[in-house]
């Protein structure tokens, strides 16, 4: 399970959504005492077991040294108010950031933008400062609901799953719909895009629990050859 939290990290990094130190994924503690998540100063790609800790509701750390990350009610108030979520993300992902202050409605241009199956994207919009306290997390969940994903404007996205591969993949796809519209509206108009009950179909058909599964282990395979190969270009130890 803590794995999980380092697996996550590394696919979210490679996937464009790291921004130095900043952002975080969280796994639910099995035993239900909160979520695990890493400490801060830590990139998502850098994470090891041991800057891991296991943050109660309360936002106490129980496991790990060191405070939590001052958004770690984001996560908190998510899982408590969904009970069948057992993780999520929170990145700045700059395509995200840059969609958002267009205030236009996010379109099914490509099948990424179909997870929402023809409904625009859900938006945070109580602040574009640090979700720094319980109440502003259970805004912001009451905003997400029960979508895989939301837009936080002036700040980034959120994504959410009942596993490590349904966030992340939300995370993924939410960046990536963003990113195919603004390469879109910056060459032109947008004519063609998935009508309501074609969108619909298409997040059954592209983005069902098995294709959500094969596009994380996709992922998680190019992260570890990426690892990989960094490890071999390493000199060798003295
Ligand atoms: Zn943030």
């Amino acid at each position: 399970m803590k794995q999980s939290v380092l697996q996550a990290g590394r696919v979210l990094a490679m996937a464009g959504h790291g921004d130095m130190v900043w952002g975080h994924v969280a796994v639910r503690d099995p035993g239900g005492r909160g979520i695990w998540i890493k400490a801060p100063g830590r990139g998502l790609e850098e994470v090891q077991d041991r800057h891991l800790q296991l943050v109660s509701f309360d936002a106490e750390v129980l496991e790990g040294a060191g405070t939590p990350h001052i958004e770690a009610h984001i996560h908190l108030e998510i899982m408590r108010r969904n009970p069948a979520v057992t993780c999520t993300v929170h990145s700045h992902a700059q395509a995200a950031v840059a969609f958002a202050a267009l205030g236009t409605p996010l379109l099914p241009i490509s099948h990424d933008g179909a997870l929402f199956a023809g409904q625009d994207v859900p938006r945070f919009t109580a602040t574009g400062a640090l979700v720094s306290t319980a109440a502003l997390g259970r805004a912001l969940a009451d905003t997400l609901g029960g979508a895989p994903a939301a837009l936080m404007p002036r700040h980034g996205l959120v994504a959410a799953g009942a596993g490590v591969h349904a966030a992340v993949m939300h995370a993924v796809l939410l960046e990536r719909a963003c990113r195919v519209q603004l390469t879109a509206m910056a060459a032109g108009p947008v004519r063609d895009f998935s009508d309501p009950a074609e969108a619909e179909a298409k997040r059954r058909q592209c983005w069902s629990e098995t294709q959500l599964k094969a596009g994380w282990d996709y992922l998680l395979r190019q992260a570890e050859r990426g690892a990989q190969t960094a490890a071999d270009l390493l000199p060798p130890s003295p």
